[in-house]
């Protein structure tokens, strides 16, 4: 049972099916640097999702969203932070790299200094956001009962599900919180995800984001350390994470270097199944020379078509007309 193949199928079904943004791997904790990553994550539209799309394709860095640097008048981008130097700098050029700021020429060379506006206030675009914990074999369960009790207690996410292929029993459903929901996947390893079927054994309970919550920090023997995270610091956390899942989605796997990998796209999206093995398989991991099933060969540029995929098959665009604009203007000054 492959927990990769697993995830990967999920996230395809999840997408033909549900409006928004699927991503995957996501950090899912306020502390800095935390240590929950939050398996699949559906990022579901708020009311100006349209402009959001239409702004950039790319995660608009936090420090930009949050710094002074507004929509009117144009500022000195130092005057406009309130981070550390190196932060803003990274921020500032990143963000006039994808289109969330532009220079304001004159005021730039008048001053000699760099001067920069936001393009567009910064939309409303995303809602609830779900968090989805991938455990195949409840036999394995790891940490699962941990991880579920911290999202639960944070509550950073609308609503925390479970998602297995096991039989789940009363036992299962009594060792995790009763908040978190319950689905259970009937998928057909070797059909790469082809009528992959979500049986709700139990519907989430909302969680609060919008309230104080607990963040478990450090454990240690008999005790637990933990600290409360206020709701504005979860409101940006919330922010941050939609935004990474906006420019990163789910498709973040590359494809083998071997002849033995089919590409297929049964289940909706394009996945590394491999005819030797059986299913799908992570390139990162289990392949290569080494593995007894190798034969020399290239499926690499698959890869490229990932993003053109994603382009097509959901609300995401790579090339969108605020980015065309740019574009087009560059062209008018080269
Ligand atoms: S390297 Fe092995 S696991 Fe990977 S695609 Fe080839 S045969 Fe399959």
């Amino acid at each position: 049972m492959s927990e990769f193949a697993f995830e990967l199928e999920l996230c395809a079904r999840l997408e033909g099916r549900r409006e928004g943004i699927v991503a995957r791997q996501l950090g899912g904790s306020v502390a800095d640097p935390g240590g929950r990553i939050l398996d699949v994550l559906c990022v579901e539209p708020g009311s100006e999702f349209d402009d959001r799309v239409e702004l950039t394709s790319e995660t608009i860095p936090d420090a930009a969203i949050e710094s002074a640097v507004g929509t009117g008048r144009a500022r000195y981008w130092k005057d406009a932070f309130d981070c550390h130097p190196e932060r803003a700098r990274n921020a500032t050029e990143q963000a006039l790299e994808i289109g969330f700021f532009e220079r304001d020429r004159e005021a730039s060379a008048t001053s000699n200094r760099e001067y920069v506006r936001q393009v567009t206030r910064y939309p409303d675009w995303y809602d609830r956001i779900v968090g989805i914990e991938n455990k195949p074999d409840l036999g394995r369960p790891g940490d699962l009962e941990m991880q579920l009790r911290t999202d639960v207690s944070l509550a950073l996410l609308d609503e925390a599900i479970l998602a297995t292929e096991s039989y789940v029993t009363r036992a299962h459903l009594n060792r995790i919180p009763d908040a978190v929901g319950v689905w259970r996947i009937h998928r057909d390893e070797g059909a790469a995800g082809e009528g992959l079927e979500i049986e709700v054994v139990r519907e989430p309970t909302p969680l609060t984001p919008d309230e104080p919550g607990i963040e478990p920090l450090a454990a240690h023997p008999g005790r637990t350390e933990i600290e409360v995270v206020s709701p504005d610091a979860k409101a940006r956390a919330r922010r941050r994470l939609a935004e990474r899942a906006y420019g990163k989605g789910w498709r973040t796997y590359g494809f083998p270097n071997c002849g033995a990998c089919r590409p297929t796209d049964a289940s909706g999206a394009t996945l590394p199944y491999c005819a030797w093995n059986g299913r799908v398989v992570d390139a990162n991991t289990e392949c290569g020379p080494d593995c007894p099933g190798h034969e020399p060969g290239s499926a690499a540029e698959i890869a490229i078509d990932l993003e053109a995929e994603r382009d097509r098959r959901t609300p995401w665009t790579a090339d969108p007309d605020g980015k065309r604009r740019r574009q087009s203007g560059l062209d008018r000054f080269g």
